[in-house]
């Protein structure tokens, strides 16, 4: 054999465990989870009260959560000692030994454990479940790991600087409960380098006004757009703490509002001359996504049949309309000029306050004048929520391999871990929160 190859039998067992300073005690793999036994090589410690050389008082075996060994799930099992001090008057009296090498105090997962279910669940998207499975042991050991190791992870103040185009977004979070009350939460990106800068509880300004004011006036300053989707609370948060940025409404919700009043006022006009809610047969009904579909997705068929159908159930042309005012609302983005895309949102929103609109296309209109400003300011920044769009895209994806989150704790560390952009070269050596 090569002389690299090591031979003795004890020598053997520390290579294979691979911890520093530990003795291999012995293995048990009678059951279908090998066990190895360790205790730590150590000199007898002074008591950290007093110093006095500490007496054995017992050892006592505590079983970690240790990555599989050759396909096979393992558990770590310490045997800890508790030290005494032989000093009756001292106030310290017993205590156990602690290795952070070995594994974090709180957690029932070794440390390398910890930090590679960290970085299956948080970069991998794994679900918990799956990861759990694997290391055949409860959720609950794999999911305080990923809190433990991912918190100081993505809160590591290196994960982002100073940030040009900040956005916010509210983020259905979770629906609970029998009635299924939806609970939502607001994301704050970074627009221009599609990264999830964190994630805060609720819709409301109170949360991001908060954590902007944390950030410090240097940060805020930096900040030189601010895109947000057409709410008040959010244009609120900006007025407030970013008073010298740019507000921009993010196109992607200025048309989504327009698909929403088209879609309400197909609806009001379907009830109105049939009488009932949407059914397979009505023609509004079966014209409802052909409508929403940008117009020149639609095919010379498609648009055929959409004229047709709405020849059939829109009598007063209410509907059409809509339809003409969403197409409208798109093409605002296809301006390259702010000026023009300015006095474009401005005839267009006041053409829809016309008193023969639909009801919707009114309100639409109010709501295009009101932030007729905000619109046309993304012809001068480009910044877009495009970017966030993306940001929600992955933080989907963690929800689906999650099925929901019940604690926003883990809600938050998970969709950074996922869509924050955190340095992983750092994984290896954060402490666990
Ligand atoms: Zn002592």
């Amino acid at each position: 054999m090569k002389s690299t190859v090591v031979q003795d039998p004890a020598r053997i067992a520390e290579i294979l465990v691979g911890l520093p300073n530990v003795d291999v005690l012995g293995v048990d793999d009678s059951g279908p989870v090998l066990d190895v036994h360790v205790e730590c090589q150590r000199a007898r410690p002074g008591c950290p009260a007093c110093g006095v050389m500490a007496h054995l008082k017992d050892q006592r075996p505590v079983s970690l959560v240790d990555l599989p060994c050759f396909g096979k799930p393992t558990r770590l099992v310490w045997h800890k000692r508790r030290w005494k001090c032989p000093d009756g008057d001292c106030p310290n009296g017993t205590w156990t030994e602690e290795d952070p090498r070995i594994a974090a105090s709180r957690l029932a997962m070794t440390d390398r454990g910890g930090r590679w279910v960290t970085e299956q669940v948080g970069r991998c998207a794994r679900s918990i479940n799956e990861i759990a499975i694997e290391l055949g042991c409860d959720w609950h050991t794999v999911n305080d790991a990923v809190i433990a190791y991912g918190e100081a992870l993505v809160d590591h103040p290196d994960r982002f600087g100073l940030v040009e185009a900040v956005g916010l977004d509210e983020v259905l979070m979770v629906r609970v409960g029998p009635f299924h009350r939806q609970e939502f939460s607001t994301q704050i990106v970074d627009v221009g380098a599609g990264q999830l800068l964190d994630v805060v509880p609720g819709r409301s300004g109170a949360q991001p006004m908060a954590w902007l004011a944390r950030q410090g006036p240097t940060w805020r300053l930096g900040v030189r757009h601010a895109t947000l989707d057409l709410s008040g609370p959010y244009r609120r948060v900006f007025n407030v703490m970013l008073p010298d940025a740019v507000l921009v409404a993010d196109p992607f919700h200025v048309v989504k509002l327009a698909n929403t009043k088209l879609d309400e006022c197909r609806r009001r006009v379907q009830n109105e001359t049939v009488g009932h809610r949407g059914r397979k047969s009505d023609p509004l009904y079966r014209a409802r996504r052909l409508l929403t579909r940008a117009t020149e997705r639609l095919s010379i068929e498609g648009r055929e049949k959409l004229t047709g159908l709405l020849r059939a159930g829109d009598p007063r042309h209410e509907v059409a309309t809509m339809w003409e005012a969403k197409e409208a609302v798109r093409e605002l983005y296809s301006h390259a000029d702010a000026d023009v895309a300015l006095a474009w949102v401005t005839q267009l929103g006041g053409d829809l306050q016309d008193p023969d609109c639909p009801i919707e296309a009114r309100s639409l209109g109010r709501t295009l004048i009101r932030w007729r400003h905000e619109i046309a300011a993304w012809h001068h920044s480009h910044v877009s929520n495009g970017p966030t769009e993306a940001v929600n895209n992955l933080i989907k994806r963690v929800k689906r391999a999650a099925f929901g989150f019940r604690s926003f704790r883990n809600y938050r560390v998970r969709s950074l871990l996922y869509a924050g952009k955190p340095d992983w070269s750092l994984l290896a050596a954060i402490t666990p929160h």
